[in-house]
């Protein structure tokens, strides 16, 4: 079995922390300063019986002028050849206009979407419920899963999620 899997979502959720800690190795640019990771940066996940290939992606936001308009249909592209989306979201305590206006893009491409609950170091089990609560109103998740990227937490259970759909 092997597939692509891309990693979307705002600046400075960890995604770029998410594929380092999966694939082990520094590959993707990580930094405070969001948008760090400019261009797609790919990186593959092997095991005996599988391979993931990621695909890490600049944050997607809301285009203020052509060259944002040009890098949204650009990350969109990509959305549609892979066999799974990694949606992955913070520890902020409200859905924001951020993870609003991409889970608006989402609908209209046909992948499956795995969301990711990243940060969880930082949240407590009330915050977490309430927010995969307001997450699962308002998205079509094919699966959602909470990690820490930081920590190595439940990224056994991220994989395992992901093979299902290679
Ligand atoms: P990206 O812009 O989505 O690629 O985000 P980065 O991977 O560059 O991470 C942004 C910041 O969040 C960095 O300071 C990371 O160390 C931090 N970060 C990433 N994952 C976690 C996590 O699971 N827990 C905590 N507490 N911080 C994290
Ligand atoms: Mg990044």
């Amino acid at each position: 079995k092997s597939g692509f899997v891309t990693i979307i979502g705002r600046p400075n959720v960890g995604k770029s922390t998410l594929m380092n800690e999966v694939v082990g190795q520094k590959i993707a640019i990580m930094s405070d300063k969001p948008q760090t990771t400019r261009n797609k940066i790919q990186s593959v996940y092997t095991e005996n019986d599988f391979q993931i290939v990621f695909i890490d992606t600049p944050g997607i936001h809301k285009p203020k002028h052509k060259l944002g308009d040009y890098m949204l249909k650009a990350a969109k592209d990509t959305l549609g050849e892979v066999d799974a989306i990694l949606f992955v979201v913070d520890d902020s305590t409200i859905i924001g206009p951020g993870d609003a206006f991409i889970m608006e893009e989402l609908k209209e491409i046909d992948t499956p979407v795995i969301l990711v609950m990243n940060k969880i170091d930082k949240m407590n089990q009330e915050q977490f419920n309430k927010l995969y609560e307001a997450y699962k109103a308002k998205g079509n998740f094919a699966d959602i899963v909470g990690i820490s990227a930081l920590e190595r937490a439940n990224l056994d259970v991220l994989i395992n999620k992901i093979v299902e759909f290679l």
